[in-house]
């Protein structure tokens, strides 16, 4: 795959325009105000500057992104990736954005990142870009204006940091400025696990929809980490075969399932890769998108299914724990294909869904068990698996363009009631 820094790679931006513009014929006279997710609201760019532990001065570029407020502050995760641009970050916020509202979650769309690879730097030096990175992006983020949360490359360690440097240069503790921290700081019960939990209720429900047995069902995953995992683990203990697994050390097959708890101990060995893990056969990378399956779970990166991958793959659902896995030319070709995709804005939604109650329990200082929260973000998946289901069917439309009427209606008309200022 090539770098967003390549201009040949198709740009997340121009996936999201494409997907707004799809639901211009649905939104009627809120369609007036269709520009106002074209623009993101506020797009800061930071230097962060720090010593490495040798002495040297390294400078990289950070991001944060606003795109829409409407409904409530910002919110969304902090990626570190050596592929982030600012390209990528205003689509991952505006995919926030429909996420929310998609949810009917009190919140607005934002995300921030900074391109470094965080495995190639140390602790220190990771604790040394957050802290500069947090500082620099803190005259925009509040517990009531903007609240960051982890994405690929960053923890709950991560959230610490920037927890307490915020909470440093305003005088006191503020839990409540991000979400995924760890629990002794504030943070929920069920968060680590919230987004994979929430990819498996959506593959349930869509099972479900489809008369599709569960037990038996075969499984491939793309992304081992704290979204693929997680969501595997949940879908093997349905009794569904996870047959295939990819993550960025190569890809393995098991026909008679991958003992998924087995592979996240290999991993969490030391030097322990995916791809020796010896319950399972190595194949080729992109051999993995050929595997015959019921459900295809891309939890990786963005544009991962492109034209040539969606007219080869061989499932029935496809259940997006990534953010923006999927071209616009991809659905197309998908739909054609009688595939079902759960899109990510409806699929992956159980992280910003918990990150809210982590919200709400830091407001009022009073924290719910593990059994409330799994309770609660289950009837909030479930109540919008439906609803997007009955507009796709409604409107004879994708489950991507339905999240993004329902979505795009919830904004919009808060835009309207608003008004526009002056
Ligand atoms: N980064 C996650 C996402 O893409 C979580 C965002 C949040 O919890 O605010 O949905």
């Amino acid at each position: 795959m090539l770098s967003y820094l390549d201009p040949a790679r198709p740009q997340p931006w121009s996936s999201f325009l494409e997907q707004v513009d799809r639901v211009a014929p649905y939104l009627g006279k809120l369609g007036y105000w269709l520009e106002t997710l074209k623009h993101p609201k506020r797009c800061l760019i930071v230097d962060v500057p720090i010593h490495r532990d040798d002495g040297s001065l390294v400078h990289f570029e950070g991001y944060r992104v606003q795109h829409n407020v409407s409904r409530g502050p910002g919110k969304g995760g902090v990626r570190f990736h050596p592929d982030v641009t600012l390209n990528e970050v205003m689509a991952l916020s505006g995919w926030m954005t429909i996420k929310s509202a998609a949810l009917n979650l009190p919140y607005g769309g934002a995300k921030g990142g900074i391109r470094l690879d965080p495995a190639a730097l140390s602790r220190a030096e990771l604790e040394r870009a957050t802290r500069r990175y947090t500082s620099e992006i803190g005259i925009i983020l509040g517990p009531g204006r903007d609240i960051p949360a982890p994405d690929v490359g960053t923890d709950e360690q991560t959230m610490a940091w920037m927890m307490d440097t915020y909470s440093i240069n305003q005088g006191g503790t503020v839990t409540g400025v991000v979400t995924g921290k760890p629990i002794s700081l504030g943070g929920s019960l069920g968060r680590r696990e919230a987004t994979g939990r929430g990819v498996f209720i959506a593959g349930r429900e869509a099972a479900l929809q489809q008369n599709l047995e569960l037990v038996g069902a075969r499984v491939v995953v793309q992304g081992f980490g704290n979204v693929g995992s997680v969501a595997a683990q949940l879908f093997a203990a349905a009794g569904a075969r996870i047959v295939a697994l990819q993550d960025a050390s190569g890809s393995i097959i098991n026909p008679a399932g991958i003992d998924v708890n087995a592979a996240i101990s290999h991993i969490a060995t030391a030097g322990g890769r995916l791809i020796d893990f010896p319950g399972a056969e190595q194949i080729d990378n992109e051999a993995f998108w050929d595997i015959p399956c019921e459900f295809l779970v891309p939890a990786a990166l963005e544009g991962q299914l492109d034209a040539t991958r969606a007219a080869r793959v061989q499932t029935r659902i496809i259940v997006e724990g990534a953010n923006g896995p999927t071209l616009p030319v991809a659905d197309d070709i998908l739909a054609e294909r009688g595939i079902t995709v759960v899109p990510d804005v409806l699929a992956n939604a159980g992280g910003v869904t918990v990150s809210y109650f982590e919200w709400v329990q830091d407001f009022s200082s009073f924290f719910w068990t593990e059994a409330e929260i799994n309770a609660r973000l289950e009837s909030i998946m479930v109540a919008a698996y439906k609803a997007v289901a009955e507009v796709a069917e409604e409107h004879k439309v994708s489950m991507r363009t339905a999240a993004f009427i329902i979505a795009c209606t919830r904004v919009l008309a808060a835009r309207d009631r608003r008004g526009l200022y002056p």
